[in-house]
């Protein structure tokens, strides 16, 4: 085991491996206050990568309804409970993680889930997480009655389980943009990554009899294009981009800006020690913020904050950011906000988007002068 340091968790862990950042770091941030769960993504990913024999089951890009849904069948709820306390001393986590609180004799702690927990995808779909009451109808922020849609795909890991398990070495991290690839050749189908990975995003291929997983449209990001679930994205919740360290962050860079600057992006369970790449903006409307603290650690509540702010019209350069969002199929690398508007940049410097932070409103009205009618639909 060797040291190596995790900023989402702000210490140093135990990790199998010595730590290797690559030159950049494939990342997303995605707001979960925009997901309307169409699945747009989990069928362009679907159609993709998985519709071969033995692929009926996989799911790279699921979208799930929190607090109850899940796939495969309670991943979370399952490790987090095999983890023990998982208690925060301010922004640095003070529990184990996954590579620490492991059995003598292996490597990560893990489980495997069993074919049932993959039969049911819409676990939870659109319950709340409570009984709804009379008095409970009228809309409040935050409300007592809630629940959110969570889309997930392979979150490209900084310290991937899976990559650490395998005993194949048949997992590797791409020094160019992070990217984690399973080279099949290697794989022998032992399933150690599908026991490992704490998101369950390796799954087993029965017909094959080897593994695979999510490869980030690597294709398309080799040639600065979004990947398929981020540019189908009806909702645009996604922005897609390169994220650095802490230290490293550009303002200029989409996803360090909300990652780092603003910090409305947050990893997904970062105490399980993965430094996900995968970031989320929590809801705004959810009531329990030990849920969110538990989901996205504790930055929860100034990301909330932040977010509120900017759709108050208090920070245009946020509401700017944001409405970059899937606005262009190339990767925007950097982004500038001038008066009332939004530029955003490919990766090889041409413009690919301007947009207005605020569209024009215009009011007709009820009474029209001229014509001598009068309107009902003056909006
Ligand atoms: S999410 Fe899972 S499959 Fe993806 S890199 Fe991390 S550990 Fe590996
Ligand atoms: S396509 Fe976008 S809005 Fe639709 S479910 Fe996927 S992430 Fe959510």
């Amino acid at each position: 085991m060797a040291d190596v340091y995790n900023w989402q968790i702000k210490r140093e862990m135990s990790y199998p491996f010595e730590g290797n950042r690559p030159q950049r770091q494939g990342s997303a941030v995605f707001d979960l206050n925009k997901c309307i769960a169409c699945q747009t993504c989990t069928i362009a990913c679907k159609t993709t990568w998985t519709s071969g024999k033995g692929q009926e089951y996989m799911l790279w890009n699921n979208v799930e309804t929190k607090p109850w849904g899940s796939y495969p069948l309670a991943y979370d709820a399952q490790i987090l409970d095999m983890l023990g306390p998982q208690s925060w001393d301010g922004d640095k986590y003070a529990g184990q993680t996954v590579f620490e609180a492991v059995p003598q004799g292996e490597k990560v702690l893990g489980f495997l889930p069993n074919d049932l927990d993959y039969a049911y995808p819409n676990k939870g779909e659109d319950e709340t997480n409570n009984t709804v009451d009379q008095d409970t109808y009228y809309l409040k922020f935050p409300h007592d009655n809630w629940f959110f849609y969570m889309p997930r795909i392979c979150n490209h890991c900084t310290y991937p389980a899976c990559l650490a398990s395998c005993p194949r070495t048949a997992i590797y991290k791409r020094p160019e943009d992070g990217i984690v690839l399973l080279d099949q050749e290697r794989c022998r189908g032992y399933r150690e990554c599908v026991r490992a990975c704490p998101y369950k995003k390796a799954f087993y291929n029965h017909v094959t009899r080897i593994s695979e997983k999510c490869v980030l449209c690597f294709p398309a990001v080799e040639k600065g294009m979004l990947t398929r679930c981020m540019r189908t994205c009806i909702g645009k919740i996604r922005t897609f981009g390169f994220v650095g360290t802490p230290e490293t962050a550009d303002p200029e860079n989409p996803v360090d800006f909300l990652v780092h600057i603003r910090k409305v992006g947050l990893p997904l369970m970062p105490q399980l020690g993965l430094e996900p790449n995968i970031y989320y903006i929590p809801p705004i409307h959810v009531a329990s913020m030990r849920f969110l603290n538990m989901l996205f650690g504790p930055g929860a509540k100034n990301a909330i904050d932040a977010y509120q702010k900017a759709m108050r019209g208090e920070d245009n350069e946020l509401l700017g950011c944001l409405l970059l969002n899937v606005s262009s199929d190339r990767i925007i690398k950097k982004f500038k906000v001038t008066g009332e508007t939004v530029t955003g940049w490919d990766m090889d410097g041409n413009e690919v988007a301007k947009i207005p932070i605020r569209m024009p409103q215009i009011v007709r009205p009820f009474h029209d002068e001229d014509l001598k009618v009068y309107r009902y639909n003056v909006g």
